[in-house]
């Protein structure tokens, strides 16, 4: 079989290309209308006290149902909005929808902060703190409702991005690294910013117990995370194991599928109802 594979190596990947630049320029094609067409929703996962198992905010994460192409997960369109310059757009969808999500979710009692995740050609404006502030004062919502969980990816334009941190600060909003330990950045270089929370890349929890390099990491992260005085949040976290060793390490909040995956807002609710700290 692999020979015969082999044999054909050429034409099989070429096929396979075409296939994938055919889906590409369909997404591509198919994102003018996804807006209008309500198409994007927004999941939101629990953050949760890993001591008492209960919640104290979400993640927004943006969920793209096509009529024809099904699921589309934000890993796959948001490259190709990106380059096609439509992240924009998305951008203050999503941003929109999170504060009106907050204020209906506030309406009926619940009283819950959201965290966007914003990418860097967004963060990168000029106008980025002045937009958050403008769709935070269109929603009347006060600013400490909200969070921005942005990469490491940032820190490639370190004096725009201090200045950005800043303008965030003043306004009141959240700021999270998101993914850290897969960019090139150092706790060191992050505790030169104004930002409150850093999260572990799921990388890093997923082999916890597997991988020693990857626990001792883990461990160091949590350590000089307490000495900056950063809130830490392990993302991921399948297995109680996880849990435990994050507990013993000294690492208090987490995200993961043993808690709960990102739900549609109204099995979010319904968790927050039941699980929420204070609730
Ligand atoms: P992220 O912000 O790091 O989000 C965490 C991802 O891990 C989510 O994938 C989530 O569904 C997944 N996840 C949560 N718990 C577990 C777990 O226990 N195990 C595993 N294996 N995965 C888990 P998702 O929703 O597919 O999002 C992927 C990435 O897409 C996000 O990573 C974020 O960088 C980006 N993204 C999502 N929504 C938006 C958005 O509205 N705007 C922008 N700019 N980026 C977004
Ligand atoms: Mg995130
Ligand atoms: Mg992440
Ligand atoms: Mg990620």
């Amino acid at each position: 079989l692999a020979k015969e594979r082999g044999k054909n190596n050429f034409q099989f990947f070429t096929y396979k290309d075409e296939d994938l630049i055919a889906r590409k320029e369909k997404i591509e094609h198919a994102l003018y209308s996804a807006l209008s067409n309500n198409e994007f929703e927004l999941y939101y996962q629990p953050k949760i006290a890993l001591s008492s198992g209960k919640a104290y905010g979400v993640e927004a994460l943006l969920r793209w149902r096509h009529p024809e192409l099904g699921m589309i997960p934000p890993a796959e369109f948001i490259p190709i909005a990106e380059s096609a310059g439509a992240m924009n757009t998305i951008c203050e969808w999503v941003i929109q929808e999170a504060c009106a999500q907050i204020k209906a979710w506030q309406a009926s009692g619940l009283n819950v902060n959201v965290a966007v995740n914003v990418s860097s050609i967004q963060f990168d404006q000029d106008d980025f703190a002045a937009n958050i502030a403008g769709a935070l004062k269109r929603s009347r919502l006060s600013p400490e409702h909200l969070g921005i969980e942005i990469t490491e990816s940032v820190m490639c334009h370190l004096e725009r991005t201090k200045k950005t941190l800043q303008e965030l600060k003043n306004l009141g909003v959240h700021v999270a690294i998101d993914d850290f330990g897969t960019g090139y950045s150092s706790l060191h270089l992050l505790s030169q910013l104004p930002i409150d929370a850093v999260k572990i890349d799921k990388s890093f929890i997923q082999d916890i117990l597997t991988d020693p390099n990857k626990a001792s990491l883990v461990k160091t992260m949590i350590s000089m995370a307490k000495d900056l005085n950063f809130e830490l949040i392990a993302e991921g976290i399948e297995h109680d194991h996880q849990v435990k060793f994050l507990l013993d390490n000294g690492c208090h909040f987490g995200q993961g599928y043993l808690f709960s995956p990102p739900l549609p807002a109204n099995d979010a609710a319904n968790f927050l109802h039941r699980q929420m700290i204070n609730a």
